[in-house]
């Protein structure tokens, strides 16, 4: 493998570098690495961000110029991932329609959806939220029973999701429904777009222990869904999903995986300016050493992760593989809030803004971590899909 950048890829990167430059606003860069979207004024703030980005022609970097992009290489779309984190901004709001939603569409969408979707995706006009969880179809998500009966040119569906991100939000969700109760779990499910303002649609946000309501419960009462709506076919939208998971784990990973990159070179800066028992933090070997290995597993993640790209650059689709940069992304961020727990100490325990160090951003990360094992799929999931379906074990 080529670690080089090309001379285009580098002038390309400079570009980038200089609009950021003058482009970022000062109040969206020190949360930038655990920004809450819980909060409607802030998610706003993200929209407008995500507006200014597409305005520089920055959002979709890689998605056909046909489809609203920019057509340029994957690498391209990481280049502009690095320097956003190293210039500390925050990453599109619009995440989920960007990287999930949007290579769905693409690959099992109609045009009809794909035009009607896509621009608004870019623009951040309107936010999309994921529904596949429910309460008792997480890990297990083909055990799904959300039901949705057709009637002449619609759905209508009624059941419950849980821990939907945004949710409360949204304009718009990408729903998995049981379509077909008598059918084998996998077989009888379809791949809803359905708009959050829909009558019949309640949202009730859940306080996590961060203190915030990022994520909600989504009810639905006979609410009626267009039959165009559907992605793919009726009763296959468990093949549809698994394209939009492959790339939640592989993508959407890479991303975040640039975005601990940030935390830690804030990381290195807290330790140099900590001082603990007379001395600088920095200067502590034991933190020092913990400052060492996240450094190294965070190079690794970076190098595992261009391996994904590789698949990627070659038009492949993303593989099962993608989930070791899962399950190794969140280990390294647990471990990274730790260390910086270790680092404040006493101080670490300081949230009220007004007090805390660097405005209670540690705090929040460190809490907020605890969810980095559980979301887009638990750790011991990812190890039973690495064992089955990456080195061939059998499945009991
Ligand atoms: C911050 C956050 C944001 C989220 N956002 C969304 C969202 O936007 N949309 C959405 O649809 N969902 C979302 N989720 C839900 C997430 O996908 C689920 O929490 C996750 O899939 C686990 O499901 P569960 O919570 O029902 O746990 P369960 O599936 O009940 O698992 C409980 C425990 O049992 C273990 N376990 C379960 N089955 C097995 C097995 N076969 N082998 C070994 N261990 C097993 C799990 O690893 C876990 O430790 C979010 C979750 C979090 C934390």
């Amino acid at each position: 493998m080529d670690f080089d950048f090309t001379p285009s890829e580098q002038a390309f990167r400079r570009e980038v570098r200089d609009w950021l430059q003058s482009h970022v606003p000062s109040d969206l860069t020190l949360g930038a690495f655990a920004f809450s979207r819980a909060d409607r004024e802030d998610v706003e703030r993200l929209r407008a961000w995500q507006r200014t980005l597409w305005e520089g022609g920055w959002v979709g970097l890689n998605w056909p110029v046909k489809y609203g992009g920019r057509g340029a290489a994957i690498l391209e779309q990481i280049i502009f991932y690095e320097e956003l984190a190293r210039a500390q901004a925050p990453p599109p709001i619009n995440r989920g329609g960007l990287s999930m939603l949007g290579p769905t569409l693409m690959a099992h969408g109609t045009e009809a959806q794909i035009q009607r979707f896509l621009p608004k995706i870019l623009t951040a006009e309107e936010i999309w939220c994921q529904g596949f969880s429910e309460p008792n179809a997480g890990s297990d998500l083909a055990n799904l029973q959300c039901r949705a009966v057709r009637d002449g040119d619609e759905f209508v569906v009624s059941g419950q999701k849980v821990w939907t991100s945004l949710a409360h939000v949204a304009d718009w969700g990408f729903f998995l429904v049981r379509t077909d109760p008598a059918a084998p779990r996998h077989k009888g499910i379809t791949f809803l777009l359905v708009d959050m303002r829909s009558p019949g649609i309640t949202v009730r946000p859940l306080r996590q222990m961060t203190g915030e309501a990022e994520f909600n419960e989504v009810f639905l009462d006979a609410v009626r869904v267009p039959v165009a709506n559907v992605v793919g076919k009726v009763n296959e939208g468990w093949q549809v999903a698994m394209t939009t998971l492959a790339y939640e784990r592989d993508l959407l990973t890479f991303i975040r995986n640039i975005s601990l990159r940030m935390a830690l070179d804030r990381l290195v800066t807290l330790a140099k300016k900590t001082e603990r028992n007379g001395a600088r933090a920095a200067d502590d070997p034991v933190v020092r050493q913990g400052l060492v290995a996240l450094l190294i597993e965070e190079r690794c993640l970076q190098l595992n992760g261009y391996r994904s790209l590789t698949r990627l650059v070659r038009g492949e689709a993303p593989g099962p593989e993608g989930s070791t940069s899962k399950l190794s992304w969140s280990r390294v961020d647990q471990d990274l809030a730790e260390l910086a727990t270790e680092i404040l100490g006493p101080l670490s325990q300081i949230t009220d803004k007004a007090w805390a160090v660097d405005e209670g951003q540690w705090a929040y990360n460190c809490l907020l971590a605890r969810a980095s094992t559980i979301r887009a799929g638990t750790s011991e999931i990812l190890k039973n899909i690495l064992g089955e379906r990456v080195l061939g074990l059998p499945q009991d």
